[in-house]
């Protein structure tokens, strides 16, 4: 294939990482050139929505023998934090809502005006508040406990998605509204892969930067609707296919991206590429939160939500565990609270507000101690990518432990399904935990100082590329915050937690 070299284009791309390509495994780059191969990875999804919005509605509401409950809260939640952890954002890739599109962007041309996302919502400020709505949700309402309030959750989400999808531009509920993707976002900072430019040459020459604005490629250049350039096909290196390539929705251009924040996997970038130059490279899991990834791009919101999940997920696993039952009576009888979701919305602030001082003093104790005069908003934005690794590790640590307990429990749960709608089929409900009790708190709490090991490092970096020669004195405020919060977090998880979602009582 002849490939016509444009006019370069000016200016620096960002310095990405340079790892093993893994779209060079044999089979794999051809399959995701595929148009429909994110439909491969949805579909299942999209059954299993359909499953748990049925069960939920119209099945047993009894939390471990439903499919919503068990499928969203405790396979949904685990299988996340393990793909997160050991490749990426997959379950955005496999994401069932994004099937809405087609039907809204028909509506939209029905409706013949798309409008734009208020410039005042365009941060990650919309998600943090729709996530501590969640949060407090879960537990106030015991959303774990009800499949018929998952189940119409689920509805929710396929709704807000479609509505969004029909009034506002591509990409704007995943970028600016969904809590769930913005979650994944936040966390796949610390996955060993990211999508990046394979020879950054290429794309100094590349004119159309499809893999942002998308090509339309035709043998034939009038059948092109001119909604993207239109690419001939001699052009197109690795030819996949006439048609439509949209690019990236949430609006990365591949040679610029600083890592994985907003970056759904979709693929969308592989497919429109015409010179098949993106990647999935792997890289360090710390090498994202050491470069001050989210500063040009998103900056002091981004790094908040990073901060704010440590706090809420210590939080969230504190729920679980009896001391704070004993806590919450003695506050409750103390403020004069009887209403229990009052009393959860009370505590969450705190924590939340609590926790939030705690970070942005420990990150201006850093930088005064380290010769820096910066405001505390500019030291979160240096320190919050601590925040995060911790936050991730104990993330993982805590869904882990429900789905370790709970995971081959899905067996039993669809056969119940079948068997409540009068199938002859006899659940097994033996099946449940995937390793032995004993082995899971040493492994979830090494899952937590490992991450922590890792926030430690992410520290140390981030002095030595700041400080300089006063380094050595910066990186000690947030090493001793990381001990802290690992013994914390190492705490909480040796303690008995409410087995949520599965037939068996609390373990010691
Ligand atoms: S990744 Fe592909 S489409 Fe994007 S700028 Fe580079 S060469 Fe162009
Ligand atoms: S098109 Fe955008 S969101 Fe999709 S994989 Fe590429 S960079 Fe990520």
């Amino acid at each position: 294939m002849s490939r016509r070299v444009p006019l370069p284009t000016a200016g620096a791309f960002t310095d990405q990482p340079r790892g093993f390509d893994l779209l060079s495994l044999p089979g794999l780059r051809r399959f995701l050139r595929w148009r429909y191969a994110r439909l491969v990875f949805q579909i299942p999804l999209l059954v299993l929505a359909i499953f748990v919005i049925v069960d939920g509605l119209a099945g047993r509401q009894l939390a471990p023998r439903n499919v919503a409950t068990t499928a969203s809260w405790l396979h949904y939640r685990g299988l996340v934090v393990v793909a997160l952890a050991l490749i990426g954002n997959a379950f955005c890739a496999a994401c069932p809502l994004m099937l809405t599109r087609g039907p809204a962007n028909a509506v939209k041309r029905l409706l013949g005006r798309e409008r734009r996302w208020p410039s005042w919502l365009r941060s990650k400020w919309l998600v943090i508040v729709l996530l501590a709505a969640i949060l407090v949700s879960y537990e106030a309402f015991g959303l774990w406990a009800s499949p018929w309030l998952t189940a119409w959750i689920v509805i929710a989400y396929f709704v807000g998605a479609f509505a969004i999808d029909v009034l506002f531009p591509a990409g704007t509920f995943c970028r600016y509204v969904c809590p769930l993707g913005n979650f994944n976002f936040a966390f796949a900072s610390v996955s060993p892969t990211q999508i990046a430019a394979v020879d950054p040459e290429v794309c100094r020459s590349c004119e159309e930067k499809p893999c942002l604005h998308g090509r339309e490629t035709y043998a034939d250049p009038a059948r092109a609707r001119g909604e993207f350039a239109h690419v001939e096909p001699s052009r197109v290196v690795a030819f996949n296919g006439e048609g439509r390539f949209p690019g990236c929705e949430t609006r990365l251009m591949v040679p610029t991206m600083t890592g994985s924040m907003d970056c759904t996997s979709c693929f969308n970038c592989v497919r429109a590429c015409p010179y098949d130059n993106v990647g999935l490279v792997v890289r360090s899991p710390a090498r994202e939160a050491t470069t001050d990834a989210w500063r040009r791009r998103w900056g002091l919101p981004a790094v908040l939500l990073g901060v704010l999940l440590l706090w809420w997920g210590l939080l969230n696993a504190v729920q679980m565990v009896p001391p704070f039952f004993d806590a919450a009576a003695w506050l409750s009888s103390t403020l004069g609270i009887g209403r229990e979701a009052t009393l959860l919305a009370l505590i969450f602030a705190a924590v939340t507000a609590l926790g939030t001082a705690v970070s942005f003093a420990v990150s201006v104790a850093a930088d005064r101690i380290g010769g820096k005069r910066t405001s505390p908003g500019r030291a979160l934005l240096r320190w919050g990518y601590v925040h995060l690794v911790l936050a991730f590790g104990f993330w993982a640590a805590h869904y882990l432990f429900h789905f370790l307990t709970g995971a081959v429990s899905i067996v039993p749960v669809f056969q119940h399904f079948f068997e409540w709608r009068g199938f002859d089929v006899t659940p097994n409900w033996r099946l449940a935990r995937l390793v032995p009790s004993a082995a899971l708190f040493p492994l979830t709490a090494g899952i937590a100082s490992a991450y922590a090991l890792v926030a430690a490092w992410v520290a140390i970096r981030i002095a030595a590329r700041d400080f300089g020669r006063r380094a050595a004195l910066a990186m000690w405020p947030m090493l001793l915050f990381v001990v802290a919060l690992a013994v914390a977090q190492v705490l909480i998880l040796s303690l008995p937690m409410e087995m949520r979602g599965t037939i068996l009582g609390p373990t010691s």
